[in-house]
């Protein structure tokens, strides 16, 4: 540390006569600035005024755990992150916080790590860091994924522990097992819920061509534990008041020590709370580019929205009719009790950070299959009025002006919303009872996203007929099932969303629910067309499914994947003109921003 400082010292001196020229490894001005006049902030800031003192205590307690998982979230990523930003910080505070840092800072934040995804879309570092490892700092960032594939070879045993979702893999050198067994000598607590951990370090001979797997609890003991009383500190807060939800944090608790995630899901999934719920745990595998089974540490404090959360409760009595309403045979049980609330984020941490409308956890098959799993309805983020500006624009430059107004903030929200429940309903297994997955292999998630988004639009009419939506509603809904499939490129066949989205498109287009003008380079809508559009195109996907054949899933991709550049080519182009933000950065009221 002093040592830096002093070097500190040394380019502020050098430095801050030019005031902008960083040293060497940071970027320059002009480089951040041109990803930040590109990038829009967003605040969340849901009113918190009905709460009690007791829940405005208890969240203050969980943002303290939130900011823990934002820095484990960042070493999980990349092992030099936290060190860079010290440096940063210090730099900054030296030079007086010229906007040159300032803006690192903002990107720091935005990318969440010292590493920026670019206007082209590439990755690279805005602070002297090593360029970016596919293992994060989850794997030993000297070893290769061939090396790592030959040691997993000749040691079959070793496999579910190292490729295990939630530990880190290190070279089993003397430092690193001698490091390990003295934290399990420092926090007792460990060395008890893993007695076995213990005695397979204390046998271990050291080799550095050798490796072995810790668990999180282990890896990340000091900061899982602070977590850990942080959340029960919470969970007494709420203990009376909220009785479910504080069984729920006091038992995610010591799943975080345990490793072992069941005893907190099920309490999750399974709880009725009163205003407040809570995402607290490492669960998806996006950011692991080594292997893809390593998790991520996210976490979202959630303010309830009664009325709507009460009203698709209602909804879900329908839910056998609507099912058994759609266009397939063999109807199966739906349960009705779905786990499923609509809420605003007062916070968000980690990899939880950003713009995504929906949360369904948890993903461990075993657990899902004993408990049922939670949907979470990100309501403020559906509805954010930035979010929302550009988004209607984009649908406002691809059809007739008249029709612009269409879609208004509810059709995304509820479009969202029923495409969640859809993935409840319609077909799950072959005829022959196979898993989609294993049987449609890379087209599954095609057609199963593509089922979800149909079967929001099917059942619109009927839920509009219970009075449920408003005639205005269900427009909206039917617009915003429009602007789903619009494209501002050409889908790659790898991207699953947009690849099922260009084939409703070109299916609509087919069938008389879209119609294209040369002239004027857009689509008008043709609403009396649009239940019968859809429940052609979702009859077809129930059928690939049922019959659960790849062959005819392959055909299907390839008929409605067409792109023509005076057509889809054009409303890409208009789409690309006005979008003018590229990233979004996330601020929170509840943090004090
Ligand atoms: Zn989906």
């Amino acid at each position: 540390m002093k040592n830096n400082f002093s070097l500190l010292l040394l380019f502020s001196i050098v430095f801050s006569v030019s005031g902008q020229n960083l040293p060497a490894g940071y970027w320059t001005l002009e480089k951040s600035q041109a990803i930040l006049n590109k990038t829009q902030i967003s605040y969340l800031s849901p009113n918190l005024s009905s709460l009690s003192k007791e829940e405005l205590d208890a969240i203050q307690k969980l943002n303290e755990v939130g900011k823990i998982f934002q820095t484990l979230y960042e070493l999980q990523r990349y092992p030099q992150s936290i060190k860079s930003l010290q440096l940063l910080q210090q730099l900054d505070k030296s030079l007086n916080a010229p906007v040159a840092t300032q803006n690192l800072l903002t990107l720091y934040r935005l990318n969440q790590g010292p590493i920026a995804t670019t206007l082209e879309n590439k990755r690279e570092p805005f602070l002297p860091v090593k360029n970016e490892l596919a293992g994060g700092g989850l794997y030993p960032a000297d070893a290769t994924k061939a090396e790592l594939d030959a040691f997993l070879e000749s040691n079959p045993d070793l496999r579910s522990s190292m490729l295990h979702p939630r530990t880190v893999v290190r070279r089993a050198t003397a430092k690193n097992i001698q490091s390990d067994l003295d934290t399990l000598k420092k926090y007792p607590v460990l060395g008890f819920l893993h007695a076995d951990l213990k005695k397979t370090l204390q046998a271990m001979k050291p080799n550095p061509k050798s490796f072995y797997a810790v668990p999180y609890s282990l890896a990340y003991a000091a900061p899982l534990i602070r977590s850990c009383q942080l959340l029960n500190k919470a969970a007494a807060i709420l203990e009376k008041s909220d009785p479910e939800f504080s069984g729920y944090l006091r038992n995610r608790s010591r799943d975080l020590l345990s490793n072992d995630y069941e005893s907190g899901d099920a309490a999750w999934v399974t709880g009725h709370f009163k205003n407040l719920n809570c995402l607290v745990g490492s669960y998806e595998t996006y950011d692991d580019q080594l292997y893809g089974v390593k998790t991520f540490f996210a976490f979202t404090v959630l303010l309830s929205r009664p009325t709507e959360t009460e009203n698709l409760k209602t909804a879900l009595g329908y839910i056998q009719e609507l099912e058994n309403s759609l266009p397939y045979t063999n109807h199966k049980r739906v349960k009705q009790d779905i786990s499923v609330g609509v809420y605003d984020i007062v916070s968000d941490f980690a990899q939880a950070r950003g713009g995504n409308t929906a949360t369904i956890l948890p993903n461990e098959s075993l657990y899902s299959k004993r408990y049922g799993r939670t949907i979470l309805i990100r309501a403020n983020i559906l509805q954010n009025p930035e979010i929302l500006a550009s988004s209607l624009k984009n649908f406002q430059v691809a059809v007739q002006p008249e029709q612009g107004k269409d879609l208004t903030a509810d059709g995304d929200f509820y479009r969202t919303l029923w495409h969640e429940l859809g993935h409840y309903l319609g077909v799950d297994r072959t005829k022959n009872n196979e898993e989609l997955d294993a049987t449609l292999q890379e087209d599954a998630d095609i057609f199963e996203e593509m089922k979800a988004d149909l079967v929001s639009l099917f059942v619109a009419e009927a839920l509009q007929k219970k009075g449920y939506y408003t005639t205005e509603q269900l427009r909206s809904i039917y617009a915003a099932g429009i602007k789903r499939v619009l494209q501002n490129n050409q889908p790659r066949r790898s991207q699953p969303y947009n690849t099922m989205q260009l084939m409703q498109w070109n299916f609509y287009l087919e069938n008389g629910l879209l119609e294209f003008d040369k002239k004027t380079g857009r689509m008008t809508i043709h609403y009396d067309q649009y239940h019968e559009v859809v429940n052609k195109l979702l009859t077809k996907v129930l059928d690939i499914q049922y019959q659960g054949d790849k062959a005819a899933a392959d055909k299907f991709i390839e008929q409605y994947t067409k792109w023509d550049e005076a057509l889809h080519g054009v409303i890409a182009k208009n789409i690309r003109e006005q979008q003018v933000y590229r990233f979004r950065l996330f601020k929170f009221g509840a943090l004090g921003e």
